[in-house]
């Protein structure tokens, strides 16, 4: 062995003794490794220099240890900044993830965090990724929620190798139900559900559970051909009644649903539960690595058990937190009675984290896309504010949004120009007719102390004398700036902003504000969906055009 070898076990045996009171061989042999790949070469020699270097290590006084200490350097290395997932058993060209929407509400944020994930890690692999749509329940579906989660994530620039339907694949679920009965994995349950709560709770089996198979399938049987009415009987998975985990004991597989469904029509009666269909079609999709939020976690342990019953391949489950913001209703049971009740300006209101609210609240995809994709896939909880996205949207429009002039809440002077002006903003050449008027804000006109010298932003200096503004010529540059717009030459103009939707989990009824006042008239040429910077205001996106009224939604 090395001299050097042996040094280099020496300082991190120290180091760790010193650190811990006791050298720990584990994380020895780990920083050695890491310090002198080359060693592994000849590990059953370096484990054992290891062990005696650590055992005489363990038995030097603290003052030893240091003093000796003192005659190693450790050079720390910089970090590499991490790039791409730690994915398990992930082999390039071979990872295949799935996003599994169902077509029951319209896409949000959430959404766009899972989606993103599953993307990410499938192009990090060179892998594929499909887009399920998981639609097995025909109460609750309909296709303009699969056309609006389209919509929102090829808006998000998410792009998918495959587009399936579970509904598409009911024939092929019923044959494993089949197979699962035949192998007495799964039985006909017809007891009323609250016998089947109360058996859950006490732990108890149900006698459905004793049936014989021949009669299990003949039940079956007239289930999917629609004999058996809704509720008289559903499929359940031969779990384990005792088990801790509730999610076990004798999970519903599938159950009867007569309403047409939004795809399939009346084809089919008994449709799957999601923890059936999930492990289903990732089979047969060949899914590698599936994910899913945290809620899911004691849904693991029925996974695994149906993929051993089905016998079917364990893919790698992957779990990550659920992105919850800050008073936001990131759920579409949530989402939903604001937009029925009327509570919000539809599914695309600008307070909505829906992805429609986001798009025309001007926030950018790619803004999103860092924001979610900023909580990796740590399965650590966390409740962020709005600003930690719109922090990244400001980044992204700072450089390329034009500025203009907006006067909320104006209040109107008089004034000695009585002409064409001409001024500059960021560059840009601008002209305004001013006809002896002049708007500011109230606010920033009620802040000026008696006889204050001001600036009309990139124009000139004035005072108020009481009656009307006056020109003042002086070097020293005003401490005070204000927007302004002429009178006789400005557009009304309102704006949108949006404050928490929620407050203490209740509707905040004070959620939308709205500043009307005038904006320049070169805003006449802002194409609605375009964002712009309101000086001294905000980032804001042209919502709507009207003759004489523009209507834009505050961003950031
Ligand atoms: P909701 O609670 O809004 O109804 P959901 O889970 O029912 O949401 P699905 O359409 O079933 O919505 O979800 C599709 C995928 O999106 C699932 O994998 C789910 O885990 C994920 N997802 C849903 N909401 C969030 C969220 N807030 N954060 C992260 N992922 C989410
Ligand atoms: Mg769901």
């Amino acid at each position: 062995m090395s001299n050097d070898l042996t040094s280099i076990i020496r300082k991190h045996a120290l180091k760790n003794a010193l650190d811990f009171g006791k050298a720990n061989i584990g994380s020895v042999v780990g920083k050695v490794i890491a310090e002198m790949p080359t060693c592994k070469s000849d590990m059953k020699t370096t484990m054992q220099n290891i062990n005696e270097i650590v055992n005489e290590v363990n038995k030097m006084t603290k003052d030893k240890i240091e003093s000796e200490l003192k005659n190693y350097s450790f050079i720390e290395k910089p970090k590499e900044e991490k790039k791409g997932f730690d994915i398990q058993n992930a082999e390039m060209g071979e990872v295949i993830t799935r996003f599994p929407p169902e077509p029951s509400g319209y896409p949000h944020i959430g959404h766009a965090k899972a989606a993103f994930l599953d993307y990410e890690i499938a192009k990090q692999f060179n892998g594929k990724f499909i887009l399920r749509f998981d639609d097995t329940n025909p109460e609750k579906e309909e296709q303009k929620f699969v056309e609006a989660i389209k919509e929102g994530l090829v808006w998000l620039g998410i792009k998918w190798d495959a587009e399936t339907y579970t509904s598409d694949n009911i024939e092929s679920i019923y044959a494993h139900c089949s197979g699962l009965i035949a192998r007495g994995y799964a039985y006909i349950c017809t007891c009323k559900q609250e016998q089947i709560s109360e058996l859950r709770t006490s732990m108890k089996e149900c006698s459905c559970r004793n049936k014989s198979i021949n009669e299990q399938e003949q039940t079956w049987d007239t289930m999917i051909q629609g004999k058996v009415k809704e509720g008289q009987a559903i499929l359940r998975f031969k779990g384990d009644m005792k088990s801790l985990n509730t999610v076990m004991r004798d999970p519903t597989l599938a159950r009867i649903i007569t309403k047409k469904h939004y795809r399939q029509g009346t084809k089919y009666k008994v449709w799957p539960s999601y923890d059936l269909a999930v492990v289903v079609m990732d089979a047969l999709e060949s899914i590698t690595h599936p994910a899913r939020t945290k809620e899911y976690e004691l849904r693991d342990e029925l996974y695994y058990a149906l993929c051993v019953a089905l016998g079917f391949k364990r893919p790698n489950l992957i779990g990550f937190s659920r992105l919850e913001i800050k008073n936001a209703p990131i759920s579409k049971r949530l989402l939903k009675p604001l937009v029925e009740e009327g509570k919000v300006d539809g599914w695309d209101d600008p307070r909505l984290p829906t992805l429609a609210g986001l798009k025309r609240r001007g926030v950018l995809p790619e803004a999103i896309r860092t924001f979610v994709l900023s909580f990796g896939l740590s399965k650590v909880e966390s409740e962020p504010t709005w600003e930690r996205l719109l922090v990244e949207n400001k980044k992204l429009l700072d450089p390329v949004a034009k500025h203009y002039f907006f006067v909320p809440d104006p209040i109107e002077l008089s004034t000695e120009h009585k002409n064409t002006v001409s001024y500059r903003i960021k560059g840009e050449e601008r002209k305004a007719k001013i006809n002896g008027k002049i708007y500011i804000s109230k606010s920033d006109f009620k802040n000026l102390t008696k006889d204050e010298v001001f600036a009309l932003k990139d124009l000139v200096f004035v005072k108020f004398d009481g009656k009307k503004l006056i020109e003042v010529k002086q070097n020293e540059i005003p401490e005070k700036k204000f927007q302004w717009v002429s009178a006789s030459d400005s557009l009304k103009c309102e704006v949108w902003i949006p404050h928490d939707l929620l407050e203490n989990g209740e509707y905040n009824k004070n959620s939308l504000e709205i500043a009307k006042g005038y904006c320049e008239s070169a805003c006449a040429n802002i194409k609605e969906g375009e964002m712009i910077q309101f000086e001294r205001f905000g980032f804001c996106r042209l919502d709507k055009k009207t003759k004489g009224k523009l209507y834009f939604v505050y961003s950031c």
